[in-house]
């Protein structure tokens, strides 16, 4: 998929609205649009990498950097103490819906495991 057909690409660019909760040069944070918890946000590249399984090993320092802001923001929204899950649903059989990569975190509850 192109970067023009990418919905988050399209967040990245503001031409989709999102209620953004971080932004730098390298990455954004917004809250999903169907929290599945009562905080559930996701946390993007700017750059256009579709899955995990795309990563290039230049690509590495961002994902690192990606998952230090997640836990970052996790803390500052209150889920210090009790934690919560960071996720990258990966293609299909992971449930990956948007092919653009982001790591989801869900916390403020009790989760499940293993998931369905
Ligand atoms: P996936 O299933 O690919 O791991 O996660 C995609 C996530 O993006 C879903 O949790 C879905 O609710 C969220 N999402 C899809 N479209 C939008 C949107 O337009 N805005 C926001 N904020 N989240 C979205
Ligand atoms: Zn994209």
């Amino acid at each position: 998929m192109s970067t023009n057909d990418c919905l988050f690409c399209k967040i990245i660019a503001g031409e989709i609205p999102s209620k953004k909760l971080y932004e730098d040069d390298e990455m954004l944070a917004f809250y999903d649009i169907n929290p599945m918890a009562p905080l559930h946000f996701l946390i993007i590249p700017k750059k256009h990498i579709e899955n995990l399984m795309e990563l290039d090993v230049s690509d590495s320092g961002l994902i690192g950097k990606l998952f230090y802001k997640a836990q970052e923001l996790a803390k500052e929204q209150g889920c210090e103490q009790k934690g919560g899950r960071f996720v990258i649903n990966t293609k299909t059989d992971g449930g990956q819906t948007v092919d653009h990569l982001h790591i989801h975190f869900l916390g403020g509850r009790a989760l499940g495991w293993p998931p369905g």
